[in-house]
């Protein structure tokens, strides 16, 4: 249930409605916007039906969520939470591009991508460290050495930075490390792994599992949220369908739905979805005219040498090219990079 209060609710008001929902057991979260205070009571559905708060001072209404994630929905909280890392405002009018390599392969290459990111326009630098691969038999990512190695470069540039965790028993000392966490594919609903970051403070980027729902994605991020921590960013990554043309099947049209659902900021991942370098760049463009909050892609200095994921990584000059196309279309649709 979601209990609006009225836009000149008092802090005694609000107090005293988050009070009445702790006595009946319930859990409250609270969300205050520019105009209105709403409130999330959380538990058991029975205890909540029962619960006499309409009539309290300072309440609106009370509307019943049917939907089964609450803290991410739009109803909640009906403005875009802004996510800020860096420079970078995700939910912003502001579009915001994160390249770098699939993997951290060594300082020369991670250096190398750090200062493309930032002399053609991007806010932020990616790169694994920890690579969730199908085959044991692949290169699995320089692990800590390659968190040192953002570190530095992000000191160099100035960038922040953003990788993976694929361990609940890494994530302190991966957060210690970077700006933002990932969440991969594979791991969208390892819940003990987004319990995790949800008690962390770092912002969370979530991506959808390959054959995950729009429903099951943002219970995902219901688990991170509800865990404490708002900051999470939603990328929409390509799912699996029976198309064996691309890697992935680019669900662009999630973009515009999940806008909708969540006051969640969404990007999107054109590299993992398509898997091939020649059309990252028009699926990139697609995907700001569809209202994404931003990007993600690969880049490689020499994508033919790359460790992982070569086929899918822009050399710098396609990397330069994309960014010159992405300003000029987020002019023409009144956002900035
Ligand atoms: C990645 O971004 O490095 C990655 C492994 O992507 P995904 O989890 O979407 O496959
Ligand atoms: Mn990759």
């Amino acid at each position: 249930m979601i209990v609006v209060m009225k836009s000149g609710a008092t802090e005694d008001e609000i107090q005293s409605v988050i009070d009445r929902i702790h006595e009946a057991g319930l859990e409250a979260h609270l969300s205050k916007g520019e105009f209105r205070t709403i409130i999330g009571v959380i538990g058991d559905e029975e205890k909540i039906d029962q619960l006499p708060i309409a009539a309290m001072p300072g309440v609106e209404k009370i509307m019943p969520v049917m939907k089964p994630y609450k803290l991410v929905s739009r109803e909640f909280h009906p403005d875009n939470s802004v996510v800020e890392v860096g420079r970078a405002k995700f939910g912003s009018e502001q579009f915001c591009v994160i390249a770098g390599p699939c993997a951290v392969e060594s300082e020369d290459q991670l250096m190398a991508c750090a200062e493309k990111v930032m002399t053609a326009g991007a806010v932020m630098l990616r790169g694994g460290a920890f690579k969730p691969r199908t085959s044991p038999y692949s290169f699995q990512g320089l692990g800590e050495e390659g968190l040192r190695l953002l570190k530095r470069a992000r000191s160099i540039t100035g960038l922040p930075v953003v990788t993976e965790v694929v361990d609940v028993r890494h994530v302190v000392m991966v957060a210690n490390y970077v700006d933002m966490l990932q969440i991969g594919a594979r791991n969208m609903q390892n819940f003990l792994l987004l319990r995790e970051v949800g008690m962390q403070q770092k912002p969370v980027m979530l991506k959808r599992g390959m054959s995950a729902t729009v429903e099951e994605w943002l219970m995902a991020a219901e688990y991170i949220v509800r865990g404490g921590n708002r900051n999470v960013i939603l990328c929409e990554r390509g799912i699996r369908t029976f198309e064996t043309a691309t890697r992935n099947t680019l669900d662009l049209s999630s973009v515009p739905i999940v806008k909708r659902l969540s006051h969640l900021p969404v990007i999107v991942d054109p590299s993992h979805a398509t898997g091939k370098r020649e059309i990252v760049a028009d699926l990139a463009k697609a995907a700001l005219a569809a209202g994404a909050d931003g990007i993600m892609v690969e880049i490689h200095p020499d994508p033919k040498r790359a460790l992982c994921d070569g086929p899918q990584a822009l050399n710098f000059e396609e990397f330069e090219c994309m960014m010159e196309d992405l300003k000029k279309v987020a002019q023409a649709l009144g956002r900035a990079i």
